[in-house]
């Protein structure tokens, strides 16, 4: 069956955002599409298979903490096992002249992690949607008034209408891959354009073991390292330790020829020659994808624009929305603040009375 191309609202990008915003209008019975970009759901939520079916290994989010109780409260009620991060042991610093082992693990905070990886709240999301809600393989590519008091959204496949809009991907990359022609204002585009993209200038590196080969001699797996590649490594072993794997992050100007060499010699070097020969070293570059990071991703800093007051105001005659967890006012750059941003965005569009009357109106006329 062709798809409707009028809607209530439409949600673009099917991360943790879109996914709680579309979740939220659904459950308050708005017509609701989200279309998502790449042919998967939960955008920096991604983790690599393991041979356990159950157990994966975070390539973006991996944690969550005290007080966030969006991420908690949607894992208990979805059924996904969460475990809590393992803290024991020493913590290795590794500066110019070598390394130095200090005692308990002065890196890891309390945490819990998601036993078949952060993609697993996505999956939870995007499974309690009706099956036409999420289209994949549906880029966003231009964002106009239609000239008769909607907004008309432009993909490859044709241009679709909707009351609302939410923009549910980080600003400075909606900027760059949508065109808004000159509907914006511009206090709001430079805004926009300034605003980094979390955590999209890193490479996270995972390394899997056979075993966790550190926790034996005491080791917590957590290092600092003034040298790198890696500046900061985790112990990222699944529950009881298995899968067993160590992860770090590098700033992504780092990654290229000799890359993975360098990485390995430096695991070597913070815990001995076993970790030189992991199984399967993982390289994820989140500034390298297409659909998380623009092209000026390493350039952005002023993280004091993250829940900027402008992203919590619609624009259009009140009919665009930003979420993201760059918009967040808490908890903004972890997942905690995009299903925040999500459900805050979704607030904004119920809060306008005329939704569902204007919807009734237009499908009588068709
Ligand atoms: C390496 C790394 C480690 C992290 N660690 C943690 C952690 O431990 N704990 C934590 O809480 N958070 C962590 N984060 C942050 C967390 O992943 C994000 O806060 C959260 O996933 C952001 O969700 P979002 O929906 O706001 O954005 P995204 O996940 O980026 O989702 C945006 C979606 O929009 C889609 N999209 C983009 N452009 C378009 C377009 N034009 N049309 C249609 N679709 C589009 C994208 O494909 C994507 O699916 C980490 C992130 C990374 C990268």
């Amino acid at each position: 069956m062709p798809h409707r191309d009028s809607h209530d609202v439409i949600v673009v990008g099917a991360g943790a955002s879109g996914l709680a915003a579309a979740t939220a209008l659904h459950a308050a019975g708005r017509d609701t599409v989200c279309l998502e970009a790449r042919d998967r759901t939960g955008g920096r939520l991604l983790s690599a298979p393991t041979a356990d079916p159950e157990r994966a290994l975070d390539l973006g989010a991996t944690w969550f903490w005290d007080g966030e109780e969006r991420v908690r409260t949607l894992a208990a009620r979805a059924g996904i096992e969460t475990f809590e991060q393992h803290l024991t042991g020493d913590t290795i610093l590794q500066e110019a002249t070598g390394t130095r082992r200090l005692a308990g693990n002065l890196i890891d905070a309390p945490s819990r992690r998601f036993a078949a990886g952060s993609p697993s709240i996505a999956a939870a999301l995007a499974a309690a949607l009706p099956g036409d809600t999420l289209r994949l393989n549906t880029p966003v590519t231009a964002i106009h008034p239609d000239g008769q008091g909607r907004l008309a959204v432009g993909t490859p496949d044709g241009t679709l209408h909707a009351e609302h809009v939410i923009l549910a991907v980080p600003p400075a990359l909606a900027l760059e891959r949508i065109e808004f022609g000159d509907a914006l204002p511009a206090d709001l585009v430079g805004l926009a354009r300034s605003t980094p993209v979390w955590m999209g200038a890193v490479a996270k590196v995972v390394a899997q073991y056979p075993a966790a080969f550190w926790r034996e001699e005491g080791l917590a797996g957590a290092a600092f390292s003034r040298t790198g590649p890696l500046e900061e490594i985790r112990d990222m072993s699944g529950p009881d330790g298995r899968p067993a794997a160590l992860f770090g992050f590098a700033h992504a100007r780092t990654v290229g020829a000799g890359f993975d060499n360098a990485v390995t010699a430096q695991l070597a070097q913070l815990f001995g020659p076993a970790a030189a020969t992991p199984d399967i070293l993982h390289v994820q570059d989140w500034s390298t994808e297409p659909w998380t990071s623009p092209s000026t991703v390493r350039r952005l800093a002023d993280y004091s624009l993250f829940g900027h007051s402008l992203y919590q105001r619609p624009t259009l005659d009140g009919r665009l929305h930003w979420a993201s967890t760059e918009t967040a006012t808490e908890h903004s750059g972890h997942i905690e603040g995009a299903l925040a941003a999500g459900e805050r965005a979704a607030r904004a569009v119920l809060a306008v009375p005329d939704v569902l009357n204007s919807r009734i109106v237009v499908a009588g006329r068709e």
